[in-house]
Protein backbone atom coordinates (compact mmCIF):
# COMPACT_ATOMS: atom_id res chain seq x y z
CA UNK A 1 0.00 0.00 0.00
CA UNK A 2 1.47 3.50 -0.62
CA UNK A 3 2.33 5.98 1.89
CA UNK A 4 -0.44 8.79 2.16
CA UNK A 5 1.26 11.96 1.34
CA UNK A 6 1.10 14.54 3.97
CA UNK A 7 2.26 18.41 2.73
CA UNK A 8 4.20 20.19 5.25
CA UNK A 9 4.55 24.02 4.68
CA UNK A 10 7.89 25.35 5.72
CA UNK A 11 11.04 23.50 6.57
CA UNK A 12 12.48 25.35 9.74
CA UNK A 13 12.35 23.27 13.40
CA UNK A 14 9.35 21.81 13.18
CA UNK A 15 9.03 21.55 9.32
CA UNK A 16 12.17 19.26 9.41
CA UNK A 17 11.60 17.27 12.86
CA UNK A 18 7.55 16.71 11.64
CA UNK A 19 8.74 14.94 8.32
CA UNK A 20 10.92 12.98 10.06
CA UNK A 21 8.48 11.56 12.58
CA UNK A 22 6.17 11.38 9.70
CA UNK A 23 8.29 9.13 7.67
CA UNK A 24 9.05 6.96 10.84
CA UNK A 25 5.09 6.98 11.30
CA UNK A 26 4.48 5.37 7.79
CA UNK A 27 3.40 8.60 5.74
CA UNK A 28 5.23 10.34 2.79
CA UNK A 29 5.85 13.81 3.79
CA UNK A 30 6.41 16.70 0.90
CA UNK A 31 7.77 20.04 2.22
CA UNK A 32 7.14 23.08 1.09
CA UNK A 33 9.49 25.84 1.88
CA UNK A 34 8.91 29.76 0.21
CA UNK A 35 12.69 30.47 0.99
CA UNK A 36 14.96 28.99 -2.14
CA UNK A 37 16.89 26.80 0.25
CA UNK A 38 17.56 26.04 3.94
CA UNK A 39 17.47 29.11 5.49
CA UNK A 40 20.62 29.74 8.04
CA UNK A 41 19.45 32.32 10.31
CA UNK A 42 22.20 33.57 12.87
CA UNK A 43 20.48 33.60 16.24
CA UNK A 44 21.16 30.57 18.83
CA UNK A 45 18.43 28.40 20.42
CA UNK A 46 17.94 25.99 22.64
CA UNK A 47 16.80 22.24 23.24
CA UNK A 48 16.20 21.29 26.65
CA UNK A 49 14.26 19.23 28.64
CA UNK A 50 11.74 17.22 26.25
CA UNK A 51 13.12 18.17 23.56
CA UNK A 52 16.46 16.19 23.95
CA UNK A 53 14.73 13.14 24.38
CA UNK A 54 12.99 13.60 21.29
CA UNK A 55 16.55 14.73 19.23
CA UNK A 56 17.87 11.15 21.05
CA UNK A 57 15.07 9.20 19.59
CA UNK A 58 15.99 10.96 16.22
CA UNK A 59 19.73 9.54 17.20
CA UNK A 60 20.71 13.18 17.11
CA UNK A 61 21.45 13.68 20.66
CA UNK A 62 25.11 13.47 19.74
CA UNK A 63 25.52 15.55 16.60
CA UNK A 64 23.81 18.93 19.16
CA UNK A 65 25.80 17.93 21.37
CA UNK A 66 29.00 18.47 18.85
CA UNK A 67 27.03 21.74 17.36
CA UNK A 68 26.92 23.84 20.71
CA UNK A 69 27.50 27.38 21.17
CA UNK A 70 30.23 26.29 23.36
CA UNK A 71 29.73 29.32 25.05
CA UNK A 72 31.64 29.72 28.25
CA UNK A 73 31.07 33.50 29.70
CA UNK A 74 28.24 35.61 30.33
CA UNK A 75 29.38 39.62 31.20
CA UNK A 76 27.37 42.24 32.07
CA UNK A 77 29.07 45.48 30.30
CA UNK A 78 28.81 49.50 31.86
CA UNK A 79 28.02 52.30 29.08
CA UNK A 80 32.36 52.70 28.77
CA UNK A 81 32.16 48.24 28.46
CA UNK A 82 33.56 47.50 31.49
CA UNK A 83 32.96 44.01 32.37
CA UNK A 84 31.19 44.53 35.99
CA UNK A 85 29.22 41.64 36.69
CA UNK A 86 30.89 37.85 35.17
CA UNK A 87 28.50 34.40 35.09
CA UNK A 88 28.41 31.39 33.48
CA UNK A 89 27.29 30.96 30.29
CA UNK A 90 24.68 28.16 31.06
CA UNK A 91 23.51 29.47 34.66
CA UNK A 92 22.73 32.47 32.78
CA UNK A 93 21.01 31.08 29.89
CA UNK A 94 18.87 28.78 32.19
CA UNK A 95 20.89 25.44 31.09
CA UNK A 96 21.04 22.53 32.93
CA UNK A 97 20.94 18.47 33.29
CA UNK A 98 22.58 18.53 29.25
CA UNK A 99 20.57 21.18 27.68
CA UNK A 100 22.37 22.39 24.63
CA UNK A 101 22.47 26.07 23.00
CA UNK A 102 23.73 25.67 19.32
CA UNK A 103 22.63 27.91 16.49
CA UNK A 104 19.16 27.49 14.68
CA UNK A 105 20.47 26.90 11.30
CA UNK A 106 22.73 24.56 12.54
CA UNK A 107 19.72 22.24 14.35
CA UNK A 108 17.57 22.79 11.02
CA UNK A 109 20.47 21.37 8.52
CA UNK A 110 20.75 18.09 11.37
CA UNK A 111 16.65 17.74 10.99
CA UNK A 112 16.62 18.41 7.22
CA UNK A 113 19.38 15.42 6.81
CA UNK A 114 18.14 13.47 8.78
CA UNK A 115 14.59 13.20 7.69
CA UNK A 116 13.14 11.39 4.48
CA UNK A 117 11.19 13.33 2.87
CA UNK A 118 10.48 15.36 -0.69
CA UNK A 119 11.40 19.22 -0.69
CA UNK A 120 10.59 21.91 -2.67
CA UNK A 121 12.04 24.91 -2.21
CA UNK A 122 10.93 28.17 -3.54
CA UNK A 123 7.31 27.46 -3.70
CA UNK A 124 4.41 28.31 -1.44
CA UNK A 125 0.37 27.22 -0.69
CA UNK A 126 -1.66 29.52 -2.58
CA UNK A 127 -5.03 28.17 -1.45
CA UNK A 128 -6.52 25.33 0.13
CA UNK A 129 -9.57 23.37 -0.24
CA UNK A 130 -10.77 20.36 2.21
CA UNK A 131 -12.52 17.84 0.13
CA UNK A 132 -13.89 15.08 2.24
CA UNK A 133 -10.71 12.97 2.31
CA UNK A 134 -8.29 15.37 1.93
CA UNK A 135 -7.07 18.75 1.22
CA UNK A 136 -6.74 19.89 -2.46
CA UNK A 137 -3.75 22.85 -2.39
CA UNK A 138 -2.95 25.07 -4.90
CA UNK A 139 0.79 25.87 -5.13
CA UNK A 140 2.15 29.67 -5.76
CA UNK A 141 4.07 27.77 -8.81
CA UNK A 142 0.89 26.80 -10.34
CA UNK A 143 0.06 23.24 -10.35
CA UNK A 144 -2.62 21.55 -7.76
CA UNK A 145 -2.39 18.46 -5.44
CA UNK A 146 -4.21 16.54 -3.21
CA UNK A 147 -2.68 15.54 0.62
CA UNK A 148 -4.06 13.26 3.13
CA UNK A 149 -3.36 16.33 5.70
CA UNK A 150 -1.61 19.43 5.06
CA UNK A 151 0.36 20.80 7.96
CA UNK A 152 1.14 24.06 8.87
CA UNK A 153 4.79 24.61 10.10
CA UNK A 154 5.91 27.92 8.76
CA UNK A 155 6.23 30.16 11.94
CA UNK A 156 5.15 32.84 13.53
CA UNK A 157 3.81 34.94 10.93
CA UNK A 158 2.12 30.86 9.29
CA UNK A 159 0.37 31.28 5.34
CA UNK A 160 -1.67 28.22 6.36
CA UNK A 161 -3.16 29.48 9.87
CA UNK A 162 -4.02 32.55 7.13
CA UNK A 163 -5.88 30.66 4.78
CA UNK A 164 -7.30 27.81 7.42
CA UNK A 165 -8.07 29.88 10.49
CA UNK A 166 -8.62 33.27 9.49
CA UNK A 167 -6.47 36.74 9.90
CA UNK A 168 -3.09 36.87 11.69
CA UNK A 169 -4.15 39.51 13.84
CA UNK A 170 -6.90 37.07 15.45
CA UNK A 171 -3.99 35.12 16.99
CA UNK A 172 -0.82 36.89 17.32
CA UNK A 173 -0.29 39.12 20.60
CA UNK A 174 2.08 41.30 20.44
CA UNK A 175 4.09 41.49 23.86
CA UNK A 176 5.32 44.90 23.75
CA UNK A 177 8.55 44.48 22.68
CA UNK A 178 10.85 45.05 19.47
CA UNK A 179 13.88 42.43 18.43
CA UNK A 180 16.29 42.29 16.08
CA UNK A 181 19.50 40.21 15.77
CA UNK A 182 22.08 39.94 12.77
CA UNK A 183 25.50 39.31 12.66
CA UNK A 184 28.27 41.37 12.88
CA UNK A 185 32.58 41.66 12.50
CA UNK A 186 33.70 40.36 15.87
CA UNK A 187 35.31 43.96 16.39
CA UNK A 188 35.53 43.32 20.37
CA UNK A 189 37.97 39.70 19.64
CA UNK A 190 35.31 37.78 21.95
CA UNK A 191 35.93 34.15 22.19
CA UNK A 192 32.86 32.16 23.63
CA UNK A 193 31.25 34.92 25.22
CA UNK A 194 28.42 36.99 25.38
CA UNK A 195 27.84 40.66 26.61
CA UNK A 196 24.58 42.48 27.78
CA UNK A 197 24.63 46.14 28.03
CA UNK A 198 21.16 47.32 29.42
CA UNK A 199 20.30 51.02 28.76
CA UNK A 200 16.59 52.29 29.57
CA UNK A 201 13.94 50.26 27.85
CA UNK A 202 16.66 48.85 25.61
CA UNK A 203 18.84 45.82 25.79
CA UNK A 204 21.81 45.33 23.46
CA UNK A 205 23.72 41.95 23.67
CA UNK A 206 26.64 40.97 21.20
CA UNK A 207 27.89 36.96 21.36
CA UNK A 208 30.88 34.96 19.83
CA UNK A 209 29.80 30.97 19.47
CA UNK A 210 32.79 28.18 18.92
CA UNK A 211 34.07 28.14 15.40
CA UNK A 212 32.32 31.30 14.21
CA UNK A 213 34.69 34.42 11.98
CA UNK A 214 31.61 36.36 13.06
CA UNK A 215 29.98 37.53 16.35
CA UNK A 216 26.23 38.72 16.62
CA UNK A 217 24.44 41.04 17.68
CA UNK A 218 20.74 40.84 19.40
CA UNK A 219 18.62 43.58 20.40
CA UNK A 220 15.35 43.57 22.67
CA UNK A 221 13.47 46.85 23.55
CA UNK A 222 10.04 48.15 24.74
CA UNK A 223 7.69 48.82 22.02
CA UNK A 224 4.43 49.37 21.74
CA UNK A 225 2.76 48.30 19.12
CA UNK A 226 5.64 48.18 16.68
CA UNK A 227 4.93 48.47 13.33
CA UNK A 228 7.19 46.75 10.98
CA UNK A 229 8.09 47.36 8.06
CA UNK A 230 8.24 45.10 4.64
CA UNK A 231 11.44 46.54 3.23
CA UNK A 232 14.85 45.69 4.52
CA UNK A 233 15.87 49.53 4.54
CA UNK A 234 12.86 50.61 6.48
CA UNK A 235 13.12 47.86 9.37
CA UNK A 236 16.89 48.55 9.64
CA UNK A 237 16.02 52.28 10.08
CA UNK A 238 13.28 51.21 12.95
CA UNK A 239 16.16 50.13 14.89
CA UNK A 240 18.36 52.76 14.71
CA UNK A 241 15.54 55.27 15.78
CA UNK A 242 14.80 52.70 18.70
CA UNK A 243 18.53 53.13 19.78
CA UNK A 244 19.21 56.91 18.80
CA UNK A 245 21.60 58.16 20.89
CA UNK A 246 22.73 54.90 22.68
CA UNK A 247 26.11 53.78 24.68
CA UNK A 248 28.44 51.17 24.46
CA UNK A 249 29.44 49.68 21.07
CA UNK A 250 25.59 50.18 20.02
CA UNK A 251 26.70 52.85 17.46
CA UNK A 252 29.05 50.59 16.20
CA UNK A 253 26.80 47.47 15.97
CA UNK A 254 24.05 49.45 14.32
CA UNK A 255 26.07 50.93 11.33
CA UNK A 256 27.36 46.88 10.88
CA UNK A 257 23.80 45.98 10.61
CA UNK A 258 24.05 47.59 6.59
CA UNK A 259 26.14 44.98 5.48
CA UNK A 260 24.24 42.04 7.32
CA UNK A 261 23.37 39.27 5.54
CA UNK A 262 20.89 37.37 8.30
CA UNK A 263 19.23 41.09 9.30
CA UNK A 264 16.19 40.20 11.18
CA UNK A 265 14.00 42.19 12.93
CA UNK A 266 10.10 42.13 14.48
CA UNK A 267 7.64 42.37 17.34
CA UNK A 268 8.29 39.83 20.04
CA UNK A 269 4.77 38.00 20.19
CA UNK A 270 3.23 34.85 20.70
CA UNK A 271 0.68 32.75 19.15
CA UNK A 272 -2.47 31.95 20.46
CA UNK A 273 -5.30 29.69 18.88
CA UNK A 274 -8.24 28.11 20.35
CA UNK A 275 -7.56 24.76 18.28
CA UNK A 276 -4.90 23.79 16.41
CA UNK A 277 -6.21 21.85 13.55
CA UNK A 278 -9.52 22.12 11.42
CA UNK A 279 -10.81 19.03 9.51
CA UNK A 280 -7.72 17.99 8.01
CA UNK A 281 -5.42 21.31 8.17
CA UNK A 282 -2.95 21.76 11.14
CA UNK A 283 -0.27 23.38 12.54
CA UNK A 284 2.71 22.63 14.73
CA UNK A 285 5.52 24.97 16.21
CA UNK A 286 5.56 28.63 16.06
CA UNK A 287 2.62 28.49 13.59
CA UNK A 288 0.61 26.91 16.53
CA UNK A 289 1.97 28.52 19.78
CA UNK A 290 4.82 30.49 19.19
CA UNK A 291 6.07 31.46 22.71
CA UNK A 292 8.45 34.29 21.87
CA UNK A 293 12.45 34.88 21.83
CA UNK A 294 12.06 35.40 25.91
CA UNK A 295 10.49 32.34 26.47
CA UNK A 296 13.83 30.20 25.67
CA UNK A 297 11.55 27.55 24.59
CA UNK A 298 10.26 27.92 21.12
CA UNK A 299 12.63 25.35 19.02
CA UNK A 300 11.91 22.80 22.17
CA UNK A 301 8.42 23.09 21.45
CA UNK A 302 8.54 22.62 17.75
CA UNK A 303 10.78 19.80 18.30
CA UNK A 304 8.34 18.01 20.77
CA UNK A 305 4.94 18.72 18.75
CA UNK A 306 6.11 17.85 15.56
CA UNK A 307 7.02 14.23 17.86
CA UNK A 308 3.66 14.25 19.66
CA UNK A 309 1.56 15.26 16.40
CA UNK A 310 3.31 12.43 13.59
CA UNK A 311 3.02 10.16 16.37
CA UNK A 312 -0.69 10.34 17.29
CA UNK A 313 -1.15 10.82 13.68
CA UNK A 314 0.30 7.20 13.08
CA UNK A 315 -1.46 5.68 15.94
CA UNK A 316 -5.35 6.86 15.39
CA UNK A 317 -7.85 4.82 13.90
CA UNK A 318 -9.05 8.16 12.35
CA UNK A 319 -7.59 11.23 11.95
CA UNK A 320 -9.61 13.49 14.31
CA UNK A 321 -8.21 11.32 16.75
CA UNK A 322 -5.18 11.68 16.07
CA UNK A 323 -5.66 15.76 15.99
CA UNK A 324 -7.64 16.00 19.18
CA UNK A 325 -4.96 13.78 21.00
CA UNK A 326 -1.78 16.05 19.83
CA UNK A 327 -3.92 18.93 21.19
CA UNK A 328 -4.39 16.74 24.33
CA UNK A 329 -1.07 16.24 25.27
CA UNK A 330 0.30 19.32 24.06
CA UNK A 331 -1.23 22.26 24.82
CA UNK A 332 -0.72 22.32 28.96
CA UNK A 333 2.89 21.78 27.63
CA UNK A 334 3.06 25.33 25.05
CA UNK A 335 0.91 26.64 27.73
CA UNK A 336 3.15 26.55 30.51
CA UNK A 337 6.49 27.12 28.18
CA UNK A 338 4.52 30.60 26.86
CA UNK A 339 4.03 31.73 30.83
CA UNK A 340 7.86 32.19 30.35
CA UNK A 341 7.93 34.83 27.35
CA UNK A 342 6.22 37.48 29.02
CA UNK A 343 7.76 36.87 32.31
CA UNK A 344 11.55 36.62 31.20
CA UNK A 345 11.64 39.68 29.01
CA UNK A 346 11.11 42.14 32.36
CA UNK A 347 13.99 41.15 34.10
CA UNK A 348 15.73 41.47 30.44
CA UNK A 349 14.53 44.99 29.50
CA UNK A 350 14.41 47.59 31.94
CA UNK A 351 12.50 50.40 32.12
CA UNK A 352 13.80 52.91 34.27
CA UNK A 353 17.52 54.15 35.85
CA UNK A 354 16.93 53.39 39.13
CA UNK A 355 15.45 49.60 38.06
CA UNK A 356 18.89 49.47 35.96
CA UNK A 357 21.34 50.76 38.96
CA UNK A 358 19.64 48.43 41.23
CA UNK A 359 20.04 45.24 39.31
CA UNK A 360 23.19 45.79 37.59
CA UNK A 361 24.77 47.32 40.77
CA UNK A 362 23.34 43.75 43.05
CA UNK A 363 24.63 41.31 40.30
CA UNK A 364 27.92 43.85 40.14
CA UNK A 365 28.32 42.68 44.27
CA UNK A 366 26.67 39.06 43.77
CA UNK A 367 29.09 37.85 41.04
CA UNK A 368 32.03 38.09 42.82
CA UNK A 369 30.55 36.01 45.48
CA UNK A 370 30.73 32.34 45.87
CA UNK A 371 28.15 30.46 44.49
CA UNK A 372 27.50 33.43 42.54
CA UNK A 373 25.61 31.34 39.43
CA UNK A 374 23.25 30.31 42.01
CA UNK A 375 21.79 34.05 41.21
CA UNK A 376 19.58 32.62 38.37
CA UNK A 377 18.34 29.89 40.26
CA UNK A 378 14.81 30.88 40.30
CA UNK A 379 14.96 31.56 36.39
CA UNK A 380 16.67 28.30 35.84
CA UNK A 381 14.35 26.73 37.93
CA UNK A 382 11.20 28.45 36.36
CA UNK A 383 12.84 27.16 33.12
CA UNK A 384 13.61 23.79 33.50
CA UNK A 385 10.05 22.92 34.83
CA UNK A 386 8.82 24.03 31.69
CA UNK A 387 10.90 22.38 29.60
CA UNK A 388 10.30 18.90 31.74
CA UNK A 389 6.31 19.49 31.94
CA UNK A 390 5.50 16.74 29.62
CA UNK A 391 5.34 13.12 29.79
CA UNK A 392 6.52 11.81 26.24
CA UNK A 393 4.61 9.11 24.93
CA UNK A 394 6.52 6.24 23.39
CA UNK A 395 4.82 5.58 19.65
CA UNK A 396 7.57 2.42 18.92
CA UNK A 397 9.01 4.22 16.30
C1 LIG B 1 15.94 36.67 17.83
C2 LIG B 1 15.36 35.32 18.20
C3 LIG B 1 15.92 34.60 19.22
C4 LIG B 1 15.39 33.37 19.56
N1 LIG B 1 15.95 32.71 20.60
C5 LIG B 1 15.48 31.53 20.96
C6 LIG B 1 16.06 30.82 22.05
O1 LIG B 1 17.01 31.29 22.69
N2 LIG B 1 15.60 29.62 22.35
C7 LIG B 1 14.55 29.08 21.66
O2 LIG B 1 14.18 27.97 21.98
N3 LIG B 1 13.95 29.73 20.65
C8 LIG B 1 14.37 30.94 20.27
N4 LIG B 1 13.76 31.60 19.24
C9 LIG B 1 12.55 31.04 18.59
C10 LIG B 1 12.80 29.90 17.62
O3 LIG B 1 13.61 30.30 16.54
C11 LIG B 1 11.48 29.38 17.10
O4 LIG B 1 10.56 29.37 18.16
C12 LIG B 1 11.61 27.98 16.58
O5 LIG B 1 12.59 27.95 15.58
C13 LIG B 1 10.27 27.45 16.05
O6 LIG B 1 10.41 26.81 14.84
P1 LIG B 1 9.33 26.79 13.68
O7 LIG B 1 9.83 25.73 12.76
O8 LIG B 1 7.96 26.69 14.22
O9 LIG B 1 9.39 28.21 12.98
P2 LIG B 1 10.58 28.83 12.11
O10 LIG B 1 11.89 28.37 12.61
O11 LIG B 1 10.29 30.29 12.06
O12 LIG B 1 10.39 28.19 10.64
C14 LIG B 1 9.33 28.50 9.76
C15 LIG B 1 9.75 28.13 8.34
O13 LIG B 1 8.64 28.32 7.48
C16 LIG B 1 9.05 29.00 6.31
N5 LIG B 1 7.91 29.72 5.77
C17 LIG B 1 7.36 30.87 6.23
N6 LIG B 1 6.30 31.20 5.46
C18 LIG B 1 6.17 30.24 4.52
C19 LIG B 1 5.26 30.03 3.45
N7 LIG B 1 4.26 30.88 3.19
N8 LIG B 1 5.42 28.91 2.68
C20 LIG B 1 6.43 28.04 2.91
N9 LIG B 1 7.32 28.20 3.91
C21 LIG B 1 7.19 29.29 4.70
C22 LIG B 1 10.17 29.91 6.79
O14 LIG B 1 11.00 30.31 5.72
C23 LIG B 1 10.88 29.01 7.79
O15 LIG B 1 11.83 28.19 7.16
C24 LIG B 1 14.26 32.83 18.86
C25 LIG B 1 13.69 33.56 17.83
C26 LIG B 1 14.22 34.79 17.50
C27 LIG B 1 13.57 35.56 16.39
Amino acid sequence: MSRPRVLVSGAGIAGTALAYWLHQGGFAPVVVERAAELRPGGYKIDVRGAALQVVERMGLLDAVREARTDIRDAYIVNAKGRRFAALDADAFGGRVHGDAELHRGALAALLYERSEAKYRFGDSIAALDETGEGVEVRFESGGTERFEFVIGADGLHSRTRALAFGPEAEFVRDLGYGVASYSVPNELGLDRCEMTYVGPGRTALVYHTAGSEHATALFLWAAAELEVPRERDARLAVLREAYAGEAWEVPRLLAAAEESPDFYLDTLSQVRMPRWSKGRVALVGDAAHCASATSGQGTSLALVGAYVLAGELARAAEPQEGLAAYERIMRPFAETNQALGPRNVKSMVMRGRAQIAFATGFLAVASRLPGKDRLMAPVVNAVHAAATAIDLPDYGF
